[in-house]
């Protein structure tokens, strides 16, 4: 229960009174507000209603902002309602003579809507200085409706019935809907885990680049799993006074508990996940305590029950504290990429179900021509080209307008996301496909190949995903030359194709070097014999004299694996040639569908 303190500054009479005539102040105001808008008629009335008054022409100008739209009849009555803001409307907004106009200020800019927001205002001045009062003597978790609301969650709370997400809703992804399953499959049934004894995870952490979709699929979880979702950004918890931000994850996993089995979504998770700062100095220490509540949130889940899953959202997990991704907390990690292809045919296909479209558009050719657009980009293509098709009063959206619309979402895109040239993809499927071709040619076992795409990820253009095979104890010269040679597979193959070096395979190098002095300088397998060459506490152990050995050790090992990973793929270039090229097709392939393209056998994986 909540303690009331001796001199707590609320029991003061200065800022205590100052609050009570604000909040006179704004009440009157919101009367006052209240009773002129019902003076200027405005009448709320039902979407259906507004299209029968369109149809019988009665309604003379309609402004649409968002989902809103006020507007007058001819009789100069003003009304208002709700719709899905939907570009299909406008035709049928001409087609009846209505004018109309969209965005911009909700009915006009009068004294009745300045006033409120003058009053707010004033009022969040009063919070202010109460509250700067309140932290002299009382700056610890002041929070649980201590002070009015502030500690109180900003999360929405979505109850079941309202989300009509699910996992059909979400086109590709489908590797991140797979591992999202077990997630639903605990929030459905939380006792059969429970009764085993068996830990869940608790967190989900969905890593990928803005509009991709990580919103989408938290929601498409809870409507799976038929649970309430709670909706917050990172942002939301950050506040000046120390001690709020707390407050509030603490109160929303209160909420949380009393709605489970929930979800807690949480978007921009680094806003609060940031690597602590050790609390000393600085002006972090709001965001320190916060994420410490997160944590001791977290923990709890073990003991005090309650089946809450947290999903959360960033696009820059390299960022966040070390502590957030220890086990029991977010554990699971969810990479939610660019769409490939496949995916961005079928991202299209979802959003075109709710326009118009011409028989001649063709989804796969405008999936081709959009390489690097995100999930978002492409529900945006649909709508531009439907804003287009409705302009030009035309009766269903064409090809002509999604090339309009694609250079006009191309346009805003800028630089901002890596919208590829069709060089770079090339050059990126000729990386990708010599470093998974020396990986398959090489007779040692390297990590067996996954995955292979030219997709950006992150920072990276492709990647070339490999899964080890088996619980390795020991690793053999042999196999460490080998994944050398895979890491510079990828500039080999762009040396041999194009004659050039590009800095795409600086984090190739970095890998291959790594391994590389670890041969030389730890396991004794170069030349120097078998040595151990370590640095401690900054100062080198050998001599001067001996360093330049092992970097002349270093080299070799670097110079022999580059060139055989040349020879090799110059010797199997046809081999080569056919996966960029199928890559540049597809962009994203598994290993089988590499094996059966190359008519290689697969390597036996060993389980372990
Ligand atoms: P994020 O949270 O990753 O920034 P969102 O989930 O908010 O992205 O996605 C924004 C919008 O983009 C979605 O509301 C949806 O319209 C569209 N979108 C993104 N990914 C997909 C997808 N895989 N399938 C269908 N629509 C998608
Ligand atoms: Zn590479």
């Amino acid at each position: 229960m909540k303690k009331k303190r001796p001199g707590n500054p609320f029991m003061s009479s200065g800022p205590r009174n100052l609050f009570i005539a604000t909040i006179i102040l704004v009440g009157s105001l919101a009367i006052l507000y209240r009773l002129t808008d019902y003076s200027r008629h405005i009448q709320s009335i039902a979407y259906s209603t507004f299209l029968d008054k369109v149809e019988r022409s009665q309604v003379k100008h309609v402004q649409i902002a968002g989902s809103e739209i006020y507007g007058v009849l001819k009789d100069g009555s003003r009304f208002e309602t709700i719709a899905p803001a939907h570009p299909q409307e406008w035709n049928f907004l001409r087609s009846h003579q209505v004018e109309f106009s969209i965005g911009g200020q909700a009915g006009q800019l009068s004294i009745w809507y300045i006033l409120p927001l003058i009053s707010v205002l004033i009022a969040l001045a009063a919070l202010w200085y109460v509250m700067r009062q309140a932290r002299g003597s009382n700056n610890s978790n002041s929070g649980g409706g201590n002070i009015f609301s502030m500690g109180k969650s900003r999360a929405r709370l979505f109850m079941p019935s309202t989300i009509k997400e699910t996992f059909n809703s979400v086109a590709g992804a489908a590797e991140a809907k797979e591992e999202l399953q077990d997630v639903v499959d605990f929030l459905k049934n939380p006792e059969k885990y429970e009764r085993l004894g068996a830990k869940m995870t608790r967190g989900v952490l969905l890593v990928g680049a803005p509009g991709n979709g990580k919103t989408l699929l938290a929601r498409a979880v809870a409507g799976e799993a038929n649970c309430p979702f709670f909706s917050v950004s990172g942002s939301d918890f950050i506040e000046v006074f120390v001690g709020v931000g707390a407050a509030r994850v603490r109160d929303l996993f209160a909420q949380a508990r009393k709605y489970s089995p929930s979800i807690i979504f949480i978007d921009e998770i680094d806003a609060i996940g940031r690597q602590r700062t050790g609390g000393i100095g600085g002006g972090h220490e709001e965001r320190d305590q916060t994420l410490n509540q997160l944590l001791t949130e977290m923990d709890g889940f073990q003991t005090t029950g309650g089946s809450v899953i947290v999903i959360a959202a960033t696009n820059r997990a390299d960022v966040l504290d070390i502590a957030l991704l220890r086990p029991g907390r977010f554990d699971k990690r969810v990479e939610v990429p660019y769409p490939d292809l496949a995916s961005r045919e079928e991202i299209l296909g979802v959003h075109a179900r709710s326009v118009k479209i011409a028989t001649d558009v063709d989804l796969k050719k405008i999936a081709r021509g959009t390489p690097g657009f995100s999930g978002a980009d492409l529900a945006n293509l649909i709508n531009e080209a439907a804003i287009i098709a409705s302009k030009n009063n035309q009766a269903e959206v064409t090809t002509k307008d999604f090339e309009e619309a694609r250079d006009k979402v191309l346009l805003g895109k800028e630089i901002k996301t890596i919208a590829l040239t069709e060089e770079d993809r090339k050059i990126t499927s000729y990386h990708e496909a010599g470093h998974a071709l020396v990986r398959l040619l090489v007779p040692e076992h390297t990590d067996p190949l996954h995955k292979v795409t030219i997709i950006p990820r992150g920072r990276a253009l492709g990647v070339t995903h490999s899964l080890p095979e088996r619980e390795k104890y020991t690793t053999t010269k042999e196999e460490m030359l080998a994944s050398i040679a895979a890491a510079l597979g990828g500039r080999a193959a762009e040396e041999l194709v194009f004659g050039i070096e590009t800095t795409g395979a600086y984090s190739d190098l970095v890998a291959a070097t790594e391994i590389a002095r670890k041969m030389v300088c730890l396991y004794g397998m170069s030349y120097l014999g078998p040595i151990i060459y370590t640095q401690r506490h900054g100062e080198f152990e050998y001599s001067e004299r001996t360093a330049e050995k092992i970097d002349e050790a270093v080299y070799r090992i670097m110079e022999d694996s580059a060139k055989r990973a040349r020879d090799l793929l110059d010797a199997h270039r046809d081999k080569l040639d056919a996966l960029a090229q199928a890559l540049l097709e597809r962009e994203t392939m598994f290993a089988s569908e590499i094996y059966e393209l190359l008519g290689i056998e697969p390597r036996v994986e060993h389980r372990f």
